[in-house]
C-alpha cells in the first residue's frame, strides 16, 4: 500500500499516484502587489485529476517564470478567473509553467507518451480536439489557448502537475532534472519571437538587438539568434552582465544605465522636449553600431521591457525590420512614433509563447547542445515566494531560476542535504 502523502524530495515508485500533494500555491486573498513572494504558501491539496488527452507527471523540478510574479501580484488579471472558466478550482492557483518530471499517469486517448517516460512540459494548454485547432489554425490563436501553469492550475510548483500530452516533450538526456526545468518556456517564446513571424526571421548575418540579455528570454534569444547566423547586441544593467552575454554569443553589449531617455517620450507638438529625447534615442542607436562594429541597424528587436523601451525600439530597427514584443514588464503605453514605422515601413509584431513545432524545435536545439538552459540560482520547494521576490526586484542573477521538487540532485546552491 502506498502512502497517502510523500515529502518533498520523497518520490513514489512510478505510477503509483498518492491522493494527496505538497503545493507552494497562491490564494487570491494572497496577492500581494508589492511583496509577490509573500503571496506563496505550502500547502496540503488533492493530487490533480487526469482527463482525456492529458497526462499526470511527477515533477522533479520547477522553473521560475515572470508570469507568475504577475499571478502572485494580482495584476494585470485574477488568474483564478481563468481556470475557474475551464473548469478548475478557483480557492488557489498552482503556478509553474516549466517542469520536469515522469509520466505516473495518462488519460484516454493518449499515445505520444506512456507512464515512466521522462519529460520537460512546455507550456502551450490547449485541447487538441478543439475543431478550430485540428482545422489548422494556429493554437495561439484560438481562444482555448492558455499558458499552462499561469492561466490554468496545477503547474509545476506541487509534487504533481496536470498537463496536456502533446506539451511533453523529450528531456534532454545530458541534462540534470533542474538545468531541464529551465529554459523552456522562455526558449519557446524566444524562439516563436525570432523564427515565427516570416519573412521577419533571423537570417544569416542580421544584426538583432536583444533587450535584458541576462534574463530568462534574454538567455535564449541570444543563443537562437546567434545559432541562426545573427549577430546580436544586447542590452544589460552592467558591464559584467554585458560579458556574461558575449559567453553566450553576443557581438557586443551597450548598458542602459549610460542613457535616460526612456519611457513614454514628449509629445511630438512640443519640439524642444521632444528633440531631447531625440538626441538621447540617437545616441543609443550609436551606441549599437559601436557594439556590432558596424554602421547597420538591427533588422529585429526582441522587446519585452515595453512602455520604457518601445519608443527606442520603433526608431531603433532597420527599414523593413520587425520590433517583436511579448511582455510590457514596465508598462502597457507603448508610444509609437508613427512617423519611423510607416515612412520605413517597420513591422511592430506582438507575440505570445509558441505552437507545439516551435516548442519541439526550441527543445532540439537544447537536446542537441546548440542551446545551454542557462540555469541560474536553484531554490528548494519552500522557497519558491523568495524566487518570485527576486525577480520582481530584478535582483536576481543570470538566466533561469529553478525550484526543487521531487529532485535531490547536484551541489548547487541552496538544494537540501
Ligand atoms: P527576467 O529574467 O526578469 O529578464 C528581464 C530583463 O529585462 C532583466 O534581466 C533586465 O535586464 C531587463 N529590464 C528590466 N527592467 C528594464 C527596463 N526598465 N528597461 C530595459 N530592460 C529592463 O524576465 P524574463 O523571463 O526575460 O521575462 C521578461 C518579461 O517577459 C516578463 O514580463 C514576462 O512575464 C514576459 N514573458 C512573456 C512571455 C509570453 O509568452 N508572452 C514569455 C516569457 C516571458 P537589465 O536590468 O540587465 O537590463
Amino acid at each position: 500500500m502506498g502512502k497517502d502523502l510523500y515529502e518533498i524530495g520523497e518520490v513514489p515508485p512510478v505510477g503509483e499516484v498518492p491522493p494527496k500533494m505538497y503545493a507552494n500555491l497562491v490564494r487570491p486573498e494572497n496577492y500581494n502587489e508589492a511583496e509577490p513572494g509573500k503571496a506563496f504558501t505550502v500547502e496540503v491539496v488533492e493530487t490533480p485529476p487526469v482527463g482525456r488527452n492529458q497526462v499526470l507527471v511527477s515533477v522533479m523540478a520547477a522553473g521560475i517564470n515572470y508570469n507568475n510574479v504577475w499571478a502572485a501580484k494580482g495584476i494585470p488579471i485574477d488568474v483564478t478567473k481563468v481556470q475557474g472558466s475551464i473548469g478548475q478550482p478557483t480557492e488557489w492557483h498552482i503556478g509553474g509553467s516549466d517542469a520536469s518530471g515522469v509520466v505516473y499517469a495518462i488519460g484516454e486517448n493518449v499515445t505520444n507518451v506512456k507512464v515512466g517516460d521522462e519529460v520537460v512540459i512546455q507550456a502551450g494548454w490547449f485541447d487538441p480536439e478543439d475543431p478550430q485547432i485540428q482545422a489548422g489554425v494556429d493554437p495561439g490563436f484560438t481562444p482555448g489557448y492558455k499558458i499552462w501553469g499561469y492561466e490554468t492550475n496545477w503547474g509545476s510548483f506541487g509534487q504533481f502537475c496536470m498537463a496536456y500530452a502533446h506539451q511533453c516533450l523529450p528531456k534532454a538526456k545530458n541534462l540534470t532534472w533542474e538545468e531541464a526545468a529551465a529554459p523552456t518556456l522562455v526558449g519557446g517564446t524566444a524562439y516563436r519571437m525570432l523564427m515565427g513571424w516570416p519573412p521577419n526571421i533571423v537570417k544569416d548575418g542580421d544584426p538583432v538587438l536583444v533587450w535584458g540579455g541576462t534574463g530568462g528570454l534574454g538567455t535564449m534569444a541570444i543563443q537562437i539568434a546567434t545559432h541562426f547566423g545573427g549577430r546580436v547586441v544586447a542590452v544589460v544593467n552592467s558591464d559584467a552582465k554585458g560579458e556574461h552575454c558575449k559567453k553566450l554569443g553576443a557581438v557586443g553589449y551597450i548598458d542602459r544605465k549610460n542613457f535616460s531617455h526612456w519611457g513614454v517620450p514628449p509629445h511630438w507638438t512640443k519640439s524642444e522636449e521632444w528633440t531631447e529625447w531625440f538626441q538621447g534615442a540617437k545616441a543609443f542607436g550609436k551606441a549599437f553600431w559601436e557594439a556590432l562594429g558596424e554602421k547597420a541597424s538591427p533588422k529585429i528587436v526582441f522587446e519585452h521591457p515595453g512602455e520604457d523601451t518601445i519608443p527606442t525600439s520603433i526608431f531603433m530597427a532597420e527599414s523593413g525590420g520587425m520590433v517583436v514584443i511579448c511582455a510590457g514588464t514596465t508598462g502597457y503605453s507603448a508610444t509609437v512614433d508613427l512617423r519611423y514605422l510607416w515612412m520605413r515601413q517597420k513591422r511592430f509584431q506582438g507575440s505570445h509563447f509558441a505552437n507545439d513545432e516551435q516548442s519541439a524545435a526550441f527543445n532540439q536545439l537544447v537536446i542537441d547542445g546548440h542551446v545551454d538552459p542557462c540555469m541560474g540560482e536553484v531554490f528548494t520547494f519552500d522557497r519558491i515566494g523568495d524566487a518570485h521576490q527576486l525577480m520582481n526586484d530584478n535582483k536576481h542573477g543570470e538566466g533561469n531560476m529553478v525550484a526543487l521538487v521531487g529532485a535531490k540532485t547536484t551541489g548547487t546552491k541552496d538544494v537540501p542535504a
